[in-house]
């Protein structure tokens, strides 16, 4: 194998292994911090808490709504409705509601986004 395409070699796979982690963080984030903080904030009904906030994870079916359904290279924040700085709002406003249930649906909505928009940050290095 020639130098360069030695090196380009060693490029895409360095590049492979960046997006296996950038994957790992991403579904991390997604399937095991809620879990986390159902432990944390929980207190007794933290099984519950972990339901809902994984649940939460519905609101990516607005993902339906675009054409290509899927697309690696884009980034859902701003671009899919329940994704937008607007729904961010109406899932901040849940938080103020006394009811443990929809804070919980608050917090799984908000940790998504932070979620989405660091694979966002991961995708453009
Ligand atoms: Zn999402």
């Amino acid at each position: 194998m020639s130098p360069i395409r030695g090196a380009v070699a060693r490029c895409d796979t360095m590049e492979h292994g960046f997006d296996i982690f950038r994957h790992l963080i991403h579904y991390g984030c997604h399937l095991l911090v809620p879990l986390a903080f159902a432990r944390l904030f929980g207190k007794d009904r933290w099984r519950g808490a972990a339901v809902i906030m994984l649940a939460t994870m519905c609101i990516d079916l607005d993902h339906l709504m675009a054409t290509p359904v899927f697309d690696a290279a884009r980034c859902s924040i701003g671009f899919h409705p329940l994704h937008t700085l607007w729904a961010a709002l109406v899932y901040l406003t849940l938080a103020a509601v006394p009811e443990w249930r929809v804070r919980a649906v608050s917090l799984g909505c908000l940790w998504h986004l932070a979620t989405d928009f660091l694979d966002c940050l991961l995708g453009r290095l």
